[in-house]
Protein backbone atom coordinates (compact mmCIF):
# COMPACT_ATOMS: atom_id res chain seq x y z
CA UNK A 1 0.00 0.00 0.00
CA UNK A 2 1.45 3.41 -1.04
CA UNK A 3 0.35 6.92 1.12
CA UNK A 4 2.34 9.59 2.48
CA UNK A 5 1.93 10.42 5.42
CA UNK A 6 1.38 13.65 7.99
CA UNK A 7 -2.56 15.11 7.75
CA UNK A 8 -1.50 18.46 6.24
CA UNK A 9 -0.62 17.64 2.44
CA UNK A 10 -2.19 15.79 -0.19
CA UNK A 11 -2.79 12.69 0.38
CA UNK A 12 -4.90 9.31 -2.20
CA UNK A 13 -4.71 5.71 -0.99
CA UNK A 14 -3.84 2.96 -3.75
CA UNK A 15 -3.95 -0.29 -2.58
CA UNK A 16 -2.23 -2.30 -5.07
CA UNK A 17 0.56 -1.71 -7.95
CA UNK A 18 -2.02 -2.44 -10.90
CA UNK A 19 -4.57 0.42 -9.66
CA UNK A 20 -5.90 2.48 -11.81
CA UNK A 21 -7.65 4.53 -9.39
CA UNK A 22 -7.00 5.73 -5.22
CA UNK A 23 -8.60 7.19 -2.67
CA UNK A 24 -8.58 10.80 -1.25
CA UNK A 25 -7.91 10.55 2.41
CA UNK A 26 -7.87 14.42 3.43
CA UNK A 27 -10.73 15.25 5.50
CA UNK A 28 -12.95 17.40 3.91
CA UNK A 29 -11.66 16.47 0.47
CA UNK A 30 -9.39 18.07 -1.89
CA UNK A 31 -9.60 21.27 -4.57
CA UNK A 32 -9.60 21.46 -8.04
CA UNK A 33 -5.95 22.53 -9.05
CA UNK A 34 -4.41 20.42 -5.74
CA UNK A 35 -1.04 18.31 -6.82
CA UNK A 36 0.49 15.26 -5.38
CA UNK A 37 4.26 15.04 -4.63
CA UNK A 38 4.08 12.45 -7.57
CA UNK A 39 3.04 15.10 -9.83
CA UNK A 40 -0.73 14.15 -10.00
CA UNK A 41 -3.13 17.63 -10.99
CA UNK A 42 -6.73 16.98 -9.87
CA UNK A 43 -8.96 18.63 -12.31
CA UNK A 44 -11.95 19.06 -9.63
CA UNK A 45 -12.48 18.79 -6.16
CA UNK A 46 -13.46 15.43 -4.67
CA UNK A 47 -14.38 14.20 -1.67
CA UNK A 48 -12.86 12.27 1.11
CA UNK A 49 -13.20 8.81 0.63
CA UNK A 50 -13.54 8.74 -2.88
CA UNK A 51 -12.01 8.18 -6.03
CA UNK A 52 -9.34 9.59 -8.39
CA UNK A 53 -8.38 8.40 -11.86
CA UNK A 54 -4.19 7.91 -11.53
CA UNK A 55 -4.46 7.99 -15.53
CA UNK A 56 -6.74 8.36 -18.25
CA UNK A 57 -9.52 5.60 -18.29
CA UNK A 58 -11.07 4.95 -21.85
CA UNK A 59 -14.42 4.49 -22.37
CA UNK A 60 -15.16 0.66 -21.69
CA UNK A 61 -11.97 -0.11 -20.17
CA UNK A 62 -11.63 -1.13 -16.75
CA UNK A 63 -11.55 0.54 -13.60
CA UNK A 64 -9.16 -1.33 -11.04
CA UNK A 65 -8.87 -0.96 -7.16
CA UNK A 66 -7.16 -3.39 -4.87
CA UNK A 67 -5.82 -5.26 -8.08
CA UNK A 68 -9.21 -6.17 -9.35
CA UNK A 69 -11.82 -4.60 -11.94
CA UNK A 70 -14.30 -3.10 -9.81
CA UNK A 71 -16.32 -2.11 -13.24
CA UNK A 72 -15.80 -0.47 -16.79
CA UNK A 73 -15.83 3.44 -17.35
CA UNK A 74 -19.20 4.44 -18.34
CA UNK A 75 -17.07 7.30 -20.91
CA UNK A 76 -13.45 8.98 -20.71
CA UNK A 77 -12.62 9.63 -17.15
CA UNK A 78 -9.68 12.11 -17.67
CA UNK A 79 -6.80 11.09 -15.54
CA UNK A 80 -7.01 13.39 -12.08
CA UNK A 81 -10.66 13.61 -12.56
CA UNK A 82 -13.15 11.91 -9.76
CA UNK A 83 -14.70 8.72 -10.46
CA UNK A 84 -18.39 9.15 -9.76
CA UNK A 85 -20.63 5.86 -9.44
CA UNK A 86 -22.30 7.25 -12.56
CA UNK A 87 -18.80 6.25 -14.24
CA UNK A 88 -18.54 3.19 -13.19
CA UNK A 89 -20.35 0.22 -14.78
CA UNK A 90 -21.22 -3.10 -12.78
CA UNK A 91 -19.10 -5.90 -14.22
CA UNK A 92 -20.76 -9.42 -14.77
CA UNK A 93 -20.79 -11.56 -10.93
CA UNK A 94 -17.92 -14.13 -11.70
CA UNK A 95 -19.76 -17.33 -13.17
CA UNK A 96 -20.05 -19.75 -10.24
CA UNK A 97 -20.22 -23.15 -11.78
CA UNK A 98 -16.41 -22.55 -12.94
CA UNK A 99 -14.08 -21.32 -10.04
CA UNK A 100 -11.42 -23.43 -8.69
CA UNK A 101 -11.32 -24.79 -5.58
CA UNK A 102 -8.38 -25.05 -2.45
CA UNK A 103 -5.53 -23.41 -4.89
CA UNK A 104 -4.76 -21.02 -2.52
CA UNK A 105 -4.52 -22.71 1.01
CA UNK A 106 -1.65 -20.58 3.12
CA UNK A 107 -0.36 -22.96 5.83
CA UNK A 108 -1.51 -21.81 9.76
CA UNK A 109 1.43 -21.51 11.36
CA UNK A 110 0.26 -21.41 15.24
CA UNK A 111 1.48 -18.79 17.22
CA UNK A 112 4.99 -19.31 19.55
CA UNK A 113 2.92 -17.52 22.81
CA UNK A 114 -0.14 -19.10 24.76
CA UNK A 115 -3.26 -16.73 24.54
CA UNK A 116 -5.55 -16.96 27.16
CA UNK A 117 -8.60 -15.58 28.87
CA UNK A 118 -10.99 -15.88 31.56
CA UNK A 119 -14.21 -17.04 30.82
CA UNK A 120 -17.00 -18.82 32.28
CA UNK A 121 -16.90 -22.84 31.55
CA UNK A 122 -20.09 -24.72 31.14
CA UNK A 123 -20.93 -27.98 31.84
CA UNK A 124 -20.73 -28.88 28.36
CA UNK A 125 -17.53 -27.58 27.90
CA UNK A 126 -18.51 -24.35 26.54
CA UNK A 127 -17.13 -21.62 27.53
CA UNK A 128 -19.09 -17.77 28.09
CA UNK A 129 -18.01 -14.40 28.03
CA UNK A 130 -20.75 -13.39 29.76
CA UNK A 131 -23.09 -14.33 32.84
CA UNK A 132 -26.70 -13.71 31.58
CA UNK A 133 -30.09 -14.80 31.88
CA UNK A 134 -31.53 -15.48 29.10
CA UNK A 135 -35.38 -15.78 28.77
CA UNK A 136 -36.39 -17.00 25.33
CA UNK A 137 -40.10 -16.55 24.00
CA UNK A 138 -41.65 -19.22 21.42
CA UNK A 139 -44.14 -16.48 20.11
CA UNK A 140 -43.66 -13.28 19.90
CA UNK A 141 -47.37 -12.95 21.93
CA UNK A 142 -45.68 -12.95 24.76
CA UNK A 143 -43.53 -10.05 24.61
CA UNK A 144 -45.25 -7.43 26.27
CA UNK A 145 -45.88 -9.39 29.61
CA UNK A 146 -41.74 -10.46 29.42
CA UNK A 147 -40.48 -7.04 29.15
CA UNK A 148 -43.43 -5.94 31.89
CA UNK A 149 -41.74 -8.92 34.07
CA UNK A 150 -38.23 -8.41 32.80
CA UNK A 151 -38.38 -4.85 34.35
CA UNK A 152 -38.99 -5.98 37.60
CA UNK A 153 -36.38 -8.54 37.71
CA UNK A 154 -33.59 -6.29 36.71
CA UNK A 155 -35.05 -3.85 39.58
CA UNK A 156 -35.46 -6.13 42.11
CA UNK A 157 -33.95 -9.46 42.01
CA UNK A 158 -30.65 -8.83 39.82
CA UNK A 159 -28.86 -6.50 42.86
CA UNK A 160 -29.18 -9.68 44.96
CA UNK A 161 -27.45 -11.90 42.07
CA UNK A 162 -24.13 -9.52 41.60
CA UNK A 163 -22.08 -12.28 39.58
CA UNK A 164 -24.86 -12.14 36.85
CA UNK A 165 -24.26 -9.53 34.07
CA UNK A 166 -27.78 -8.85 33.39
CA UNK A 167 -31.26 -10.26 32.47
CA UNK A 168 -32.69 -10.94 28.56
CA UNK A 169 -35.51 -11.15 26.81
CA UNK A 170 -35.20 -12.87 23.77
CA UNK A 171 -38.23 -11.14 21.70
CA UNK A 172 -38.69 -12.12 18.33
CA UNK A 173 -41.67 -11.88 15.62
CA UNK A 174 -41.84 -14.80 14.88
CA UNK A 175 -43.89 -18.41 15.89
CA UNK A 176 -47.06 -18.09 15.18
CA UNK A 177 -48.86 -16.34 12.11
CA UNK A 178 -46.25 -18.14 9.93
CA UNK A 179 -46.02 -21.05 7.39
CA UNK A 180 -44.20 -22.99 10.12
CA UNK A 181 -43.98 -26.27 8.00
CA UNK A 182 -42.28 -23.92 4.98
CA UNK A 183 -38.90 -25.28 3.88
CA UNK A 184 -37.26 -22.04 4.70
CA UNK A 185 -39.06 -22.09 8.29
CA UNK A 186 -36.06 -24.07 9.19
CA UNK A 187 -33.91 -21.26 9.04
CA UNK A 188 -35.57 -19.12 12.25
CA UNK A 189 -36.81 -22.11 13.62
CA UNK A 190 -32.99 -22.94 14.23
CA UNK A 191 -32.27 -19.43 15.37
CA UNK A 192 -33.99 -19.04 18.01
CA UNK A 193 -33.70 -22.97 19.23
CA UNK A 194 -29.68 -22.04 18.96
CA UNK A 195 -30.25 -18.23 20.64
CA UNK A 196 -32.07 -20.18 23.87
CA UNK A 197 -28.54 -22.58 24.04
CA UNK A 198 -26.26 -19.61 24.04
CA UNK A 199 -23.24 -20.03 26.30
CA UNK A 200 -23.49 -17.22 27.70
CA UNK A 201 -26.54 -18.34 29.43
CA UNK A 202 -24.89 -21.11 31.40
CA UNK A 203 -27.02 -23.95 30.80
CA UNK A 204 -29.96 -22.38 31.77
CA UNK A 205 -33.28 -22.86 30.03
CA UNK A 206 -36.62 -20.67 30.42
CA UNK A 207 -39.30 -20.48 28.16
CA UNK A 208 -42.33 -18.61 28.09
CA UNK A 209 -44.91 -19.62 26.11
CA UNK A 210 -48.55 -18.46 24.81
CA UNK A 211 -50.26 -21.93 24.73
CA UNK A 212 -51.73 -21.85 21.20
CA UNK A 213 -48.50 -21.04 18.91
CA UNK A 214 -47.23 -22.80 16.36
CA UNK A 215 -43.83 -22.83 17.39
CA UNK A 216 -44.57 -25.08 20.23
CA UNK A 217 -42.24 -24.74 23.12
CA UNK A 218 -41.05 -28.09 23.63
CA UNK A 219 -38.88 -27.70 20.69
CA UNK A 220 -37.10 -25.03 21.88
CA UNK A 221 -36.48 -27.49 24.77
CA UNK A 222 -34.91 -30.48 23.28
CA UNK A 223 -38.51 -31.90 23.18
CA UNK A 224 -39.19 -31.85 26.97
CA UNK A 225 -42.41 -30.38 28.54
CA UNK A 226 -40.99 -29.91 32.21
CA UNK A 227 -40.54 -26.63 34.03
CA UNK A 228 -38.30 -24.60 32.23
CA UNK A 229 -41.59 -23.77 30.13
CA UNK A 230 -43.99 -21.30 31.15
CA UNK A 231 -47.31 -20.99 28.92
CA UNK A 232 -49.19 -17.50 30.15
CA UNK A 233 -52.71 -19.44 28.62
CA UNK A 234 -51.90 -21.50 32.46
CA UNK A 235 -51.46 -18.61 34.48
CA UNK A 236 -54.76 -16.88 36.44
CA UNK A 237 -54.32 -12.83 35.25
CA UNK A 238 -51.52 -10.81 34.53
CA UNK A 239 -49.92 -10.19 38.37
CA UNK A 240 -49.94 -14.06 38.38
CA UNK A 241 -47.83 -14.58 35.30
CA UNK A 242 -45.46 -12.01 36.62
CA UNK A 243 -45.23 -13.64 39.89
CA UNK A 244 -44.59 -17.08 38.06
CA UNK A 245 -41.66 -15.62 35.57
CA UNK A 246 -40.44 -13.77 38.61
CA UNK A 247 -39.43 -17.27 40.82
CA UNK A 248 -38.60 -19.41 37.62
CA UNK A 249 -35.99 -16.63 37.27
CA UNK A 250 -35.02 -16.27 40.92
CA UNK A 251 -34.30 -20.37 41.14
CA UNK A 252 -31.81 -19.85 37.67
CA UNK A 253 -30.29 -16.71 39.27
CA UNK A 254 -29.29 -18.77 42.26
CA UNK A 255 -27.43 -21.18 39.97
CA UNK A 256 -25.99 -18.64 37.55
CA UNK A 257 -24.33 -16.61 40.64
CA UNK A 258 -22.73 -19.87 41.66
CA UNK A 259 -19.99 -19.06 38.39
CA UNK A 260 -16.42 -17.82 38.38
CA UNK A 261 -14.28 -16.72 35.84
CA UNK A 262 -11.50 -19.80 35.06
CA UNK A 263 -8.15 -19.43 32.80
CA UNK A 264 -9.77 -20.60 29.01
CA UNK A 265 -7.75 -21.45 26.10
CA UNK A 266 -8.21 -18.95 23.44
CA UNK A 267 -9.21 -22.28 21.28
CA UNK A 268 -12.36 -21.95 23.32
CA UNK A 269 -13.20 -18.59 21.55
CA UNK A 270 -15.91 -18.27 19.21
CA UNK A 271 -15.34 -14.26 17.50
CA UNK A 272 -17.65 -13.05 14.90
CA UNK A 273 -16.56 -10.24 12.88
CA UNK A 274 -18.71 -8.08 10.30
CA UNK A 275 -19.22 -4.14 8.67
CA UNK A 276 -22.01 -1.65 8.81
CA UNK A 277 -22.46 1.90 7.97
CA UNK A 278 -18.89 0.81 5.47
CA UNK A 279 -17.31 3.68 3.08
CA UNK A 280 -14.30 3.93 0.93
CA UNK A 281 -11.62 3.41 4.02
CA UNK A 282 -12.94 0.58 5.49
CA UNK A 283 -11.29 -1.37 2.75
CA UNK A 284 -8.41 0.50 3.53
CA UNK A 285 -7.84 0.81 7.45
CA UNK A 286 -10.27 -1.35 9.57
CA UNK A 287 -11.03 -4.51 7.23
CA UNK A 288 -7.27 -5.24 6.87
CA UNK A 289 -6.66 -4.69 10.82
CA UNK A 290 -9.83 -7.03 11.44
CA UNK A 291 -8.26 -9.07 8.75
CA UNK A 292 -5.11 -9.74 11.06
CA UNK A 293 -6.66 -9.82 13.75
CA UNK A 294 -8.46 -13.03 12.39
CA UNK A 295 -4.91 -14.71 11.41
CA UNK A 296 -4.12 -14.15 14.92
CA UNK A 297 -6.97 -15.79 16.09
CA UNK A 298 -6.84 -19.20 14.01
CA UNK A 299 -3.49 -19.01 14.40
CA UNK A 300 -4.11 -18.82 17.86
CA UNK A 301 -6.63 -21.67 17.68
CA UNK A 302 -9.68 -20.08 18.06
CA UNK A 303 -13.01 -19.53 15.56
CA UNK A 304 -13.67 -16.84 13.69
CA UNK A 305 -17.06 -16.39 11.55
CA UNK A 306 -17.21 -13.90 8.49
CA UNK A 307 -20.65 -13.35 6.70
CA UNK A 308 -22.28 -11.11 4.96
CA UNK A 309 -23.39 -13.33 1.71
CA UNK A 310 -24.13 -9.82 -0.59
CA UNK A 311 -21.13 -8.83 0.26
CA UNK A 312 -19.16 -11.84 -0.51
CA UNK A 313 -20.91 -12.48 -3.88
CA UNK A 314 -19.12 -10.11 -5.72
CA UNK A 315 -15.45 -11.77 -4.32
CA UNK A 316 -16.25 -14.82 -4.31
CA UNK A 317 -13.72 -15.97 -6.67
CA UNK A 318 -11.07 -15.11 -4.10
CA UNK A 319 -12.80 -17.18 -1.51
CA UNK A 320 -13.31 -20.44 -3.02
CA UNK A 321 -9.39 -21.25 -3.91
CA UNK A 322 -9.24 -20.85 0.00
CA UNK A 323 -11.87 -23.38 0.93
CA UNK A 324 -10.00 -26.31 2.42
CA UNK A 325 -11.24 -28.76 0.54
CA UNK A 326 -13.92 -29.52 -2.12
CA UNK A 327 -16.74 -29.94 -0.14
CA UNK A 328 -16.27 -26.13 1.62
CA UNK A 329 -15.59 -25.05 -1.66
CA UNK A 330 -19.33 -26.29 -2.88
CA UNK A 331 -20.68 -25.32 0.62
CA UNK A 332 -19.66 -21.86 -0.37
CA UNK A 333 -20.97 -21.89 -3.93
CA UNK A 334 -24.33 -23.40 -2.46
CA UNK A 335 -24.92 -20.60 -0.03
CA UNK A 336 -23.98 -18.19 -3.25
CA UNK A 337 -26.91 -19.79 -5.11
CA UNK A 338 -29.30 -19.97 -2.50
CA UNK A 339 -28.89 -16.66 -1.95
CA UNK A 340 -29.01 -15.22 -5.80
CA UNK A 341 -32.59 -17.17 -5.94
CA UNK A 342 -33.53 -15.65 -2.99
CA UNK A 343 -32.97 -11.95 -4.00
CA UNK A 344 -34.30 -13.35 -7.67
CA UNK A 345 -37.81 -14.58 -5.91
CA UNK A 346 -37.91 -10.65 -4.10
CA UNK A 347 -37.01 -9.56 -7.81
CA UNK A 348 -34.39 -7.36 -6.30
CA UNK A 349 -30.71 -8.02 -7.54
CA UNK A 350 -27.56 -7.42 -6.14
CA UNK A 351 -27.74 -3.45 -6.83
CA UNK A 352 -29.74 -3.09 -3.93
CA UNK A 353 -26.30 -3.00 -1.89
CA UNK A 354 -24.48 -0.57 -1.12
CA UNK A 355 -26.67 1.93 0.68
CA UNK A 356 -26.98 6.06 -0.08
CA UNK A 357 -24.77 5.80 3.06
CA UNK A 358 -22.20 3.62 1.37
CA UNK A 359 -21.97 5.89 -2.19
CA UNK A 360 -21.74 9.33 -0.21
CA UNK A 361 -18.86 7.85 1.43
CA UNK A 362 -17.25 7.07 -1.92
CA UNK A 363 -18.03 3.23 -2.89
CA UNK A 364 -19.44 2.65 -6.02
CA UNK A 365 -20.86 -0.89 -6.14
CA UNK A 366 -21.10 -3.75 -4.26
CA UNK A 367 -18.36 -5.05 -6.35
CA UNK A 368 -15.98 -2.27 -4.20
CA UNK A 369 -17.70 -2.84 -1.54
CA UNK A 370 -17.15 -6.90 -1.50
CA UNK A 371 -13.29 -6.62 -2.25
CA UNK A 372 -13.25 -3.92 0.70
CA UNK A 373 -15.24 -6.41 2.99
CA UNK A 374 -13.62 -9.62 2.56
CA UNK A 375 -10.39 -8.65 3.91
CA UNK A 376 -11.77 -9.12 7.18
CA UNK A 377 -11.73 -12.70 7.22
CA UNK A 378 -7.65 -12.41 6.42
CA UNK A 379 -6.30 -14.85 4.41
CA UNK A 380 -5.84 -18.30 5.95
CA UNK A 381 -8.03 -22.01 4.96
CA UNK A 382 -11.81 -21.82 5.04
CA UNK A 383 -12.56 -25.09 7.20
CA UNK A 384 -16.47 -25.11 7.43
CA UNK A 385 -19.74 -23.33 6.25
CA UNK A 386 -22.87 -22.59 8.21
CA UNK A 387 -26.38 -22.17 6.94
CA UNK A 388 -28.01 -19.22 8.32
CA UNK A 389 -28.67 -19.70 12.42
CA UNK A 390 -26.56 -23.02 12.38
CA UNK A 391 -24.02 -24.00 15.32
CA UNK A 392 -20.55 -23.47 14.88
CA UNK A 393 -18.79 -27.12 14.61
CA UNK A 394 -14.86 -26.22 14.03
CA UNK A 395 -12.33 -24.45 14.66
CA UNK A 396 -10.75 -22.33 12.59
CA UNK A 397 -12.02 -19.81 9.81
CA UNK A 398 -15.47 -20.15 9.40
CA UNK A 399 -17.94 -18.72 6.19
CA UNK A 400 -21.54 -18.44 8.13
CA UNK A 401 -23.72 -17.00 5.22
CA UNK A 402 -26.05 -14.53 6.64
CA UNK A 403 -27.76 -11.34 4.99
CA UNK A 404 -25.06 -7.90 5.19
CA UNK A 405 -27.91 -6.45 7.63
CA UNK A 406 -25.83 -5.60 11.12
CA UNK A 407 -28.62 -6.77 13.20
CA UNK A 408 -29.72 -9.98 10.91
CA UNK A 409 -26.31 -10.60 10.92
CA UNK A 410 -26.05 -10.07 14.60
CA UNK A 411 -28.39 -12.16 15.28
CA UNK A 412 -27.58 -15.26 13.19
CA UNK A 413 -24.22 -15.07 14.31
CA UNK A 414 -25.30 -15.56 17.77
CA UNK A 415 -27.58 -18.58 16.81
CA UNK A 416 -24.02 -20.29 15.49
CA UNK A 417 -22.62 -19.51 19.08
CA UNK A 418 -19.95 -16.15 18.58
CA UNK A 419 -18.41 -14.79 22.15
CA UNK A 420 -17.93 -11.36 20.34
CA UNK A 421 -18.38 -9.55 17.51
CA UNK A 422 -16.06 -7.15 16.33
CA UNK A 423 -17.76 -4.47 14.15
CA UNK A 424 -15.79 -1.91 11.20
CA UNK A 425 -17.86 0.90 10.49
CA UNK A 426 -16.95 3.88 8.33
CA UNK A 427 -20.13 6.04 8.57
CA UNK A 428 -20.86 5.03 12.43
CA UNK A 429 -23.33 3.10 13.40
CA UNK A 430 -24.48 2.70 17.53
CA UNK A 431 -25.23 -0.64 16.84
CA UNK A 432 -24.75 -3.24 19.92
CA UNK A 433 -26.10 -6.79 21.08
CA UNK A 434 -27.08 -7.81 24.32
CA UNK A 435 -25.85 -11.23 24.46
CA UNK A 436 -22.50 -10.26 23.61
CA UNK A 437 -20.27 -7.71 23.58
CA UNK A 438 -19.41 -6.13 20.03
CA UNK A 439 -15.66 -4.37 19.37
CA UNK A 440 -16.79 -1.21 17.38
CA UNK A 441 -13.25 -0.32 15.12
CA UNK A 442 -13.54 2.89 13.47
CA UNK A 443 -12.23 3.25 9.29
CA UNK A 444 -11.24 7.01 9.80
CA UNK A 445 -9.66 9.35 12.72
CA UNK A 446 -12.62 12.13 12.06
CA UNK A 447 -15.34 9.40 13.35
CA UNK A 448 -13.48 8.35 16.50
CA UNK A 449 -13.03 12.18 17.12
CA UNK A 450 -17.01 12.89 16.62
CA UNK A 451 -17.97 9.35 18.61
CA UNK A 452 -15.11 9.16 21.12
CA UNK A 453 -17.55 7.69 23.71
CA UNK A 454 -18.84 5.11 20.99
CA UNK A 455 -15.58 3.47 18.68
CA UNK A 456 -13.37 1.57 21.17
CA UNK A 457 -10.52 1.19 18.27
CA UNK A 458 -9.38 3.40 15.61
CA UNK A 459 -7.91 1.73 12.35
CA UNK A 460 -8.16 5.93 11.16
CA UNK A 461 -4.60 6.05 12.39
CA UNK A 462 -3.37 3.57 9.42
CA UNK A 463 -4.32 5.81 6.45
CA UNK A 464 -2.75 9.01 7.95
CA UNK A 465 0.50 6.74 8.47
CA UNK A 466 0.01 7.02 12.03
CA UNK A 467 -0.10 3.26 12.74
CA UNK A 468 0.67 0.32 10.37
CA UNK A 469 -2.19 -2.48 9.91
CA UNK A 470 -0.33 -5.01 12.05
CA UNK A 471 -0.16 -2.88 14.80
CA UNK A 472 -3.85 -1.99 14.67
CA UNK A 473 -4.42 -5.69 14.30
CA UNK A 474 -3.18 -6.65 17.68
CA UNK A 475 -4.40 -4.21 19.36
CA UNK A 476 -8.13 -5.48 18.05
CA UNK A 477 -6.89 -8.83 19.21
CA UNK A 478 -5.46 -7.64 22.62
CA UNK A 479 -8.91 -6.37 22.90
CA UNK A 480 -10.71 -9.02 21.91
CA UNK A 481 -8.99 -10.92 24.80
CA UNK A 482 -9.96 -8.40 27.47
CA UNK A 483 -13.22 -8.01 26.64
CA UNK A 484 -14.29 -11.82 26.40
CA UNK A 485 -12.14 -11.82 30.12
CA UNK A 486 -14.64 -8.95 31.38
CA UNK A 487 -11.74 -6.45 32.27
CA UNK A 488 -12.96 -4.25 29.64
CA UNK A 489 -16.01 -2.93 28.43
CA UNK A 490 -16.73 -1.86 25.39
CA UNK A 491 -18.39 1.74 25.01
CA UNK A 492 -21.83 0.30 23.90
CA UNK A 493 -21.94 -1.95 26.89
CA UNK A 494 -20.69 0.43 29.44
CA UNK A 495 -23.51 2.87 28.13
CA UNK A 496 -26.17 -0.18 28.17
CA UNK A 497 -27.17 0.41 24.78
CA UNK A 498 -28.66 -2.85 22.86
CA UNK A 499 -30.57 -3.21 19.61
CA UNK A 500 -33.01 -6.16 19.12
CA UNK A 501 -32.95 -9.43 18.04
CA UNK A 502 -33.81 -9.73 14.38
CA UNK A 503 -33.99 -13.13 12.85
CA UNK A 504 -33.99 -14.08 9.19
CA UNK A 505 -37.44 -15.21 8.00
CA UNK A 506 -37.16 -16.12 4.20
CA UNK A 507 -40.46 -18.31 4.47
CA UNK A 508 -43.80 -17.15 4.11
CA UNK A 509 -45.69 -14.91 7.09
CA UNK A 510 -49.70 -16.63 6.87
CA1 LIG B 1 -23.37 -5.61 7.96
Amino acid sequence: MEHESNADIPLFLKMNAQDNTAIIVNTGGLKQGVQFSCGLTLIQRIPQGHKVALSDIQPGEEIIRYGEVIGYAEKLIQKGSWVKEALVNLPTPPELDSLPFSTNLKEVRPLEETYTFLGYRNSDGTVGTKNLLGITTSVQCVAGVLEYAVKKIRQELLPQFPNVDDVIALNHNYGCGVAINAPDAEIPIRTIENLAKHPNFGGEVMIIGLGCEKLVPTRLNDGNDDDNILSLQDEDGFVQMIASIVKMAEQRLNRLNERQREVCPVSDLVVGVQCGGSDAFSGVTANPALGYATDLLVRAGATVLFSEVTEVRDAIHLLTPRAVNEEVGKSLIREMKWYDEYLNRGQVDRSANPSPGNKRGGLSNVVEKSLGSIVKSGTLPIVDVLSPGEKVRKKGLVFAATPASDFVCGTLQLASGIHLQVFTTGRGTPYNLSMAPVLKVSTRNTLQEQWHDLIDINAGKIATGEASIEEVGYEIFNDILEVSSGSKQTWADQWGIHNDLALFNPSPVT
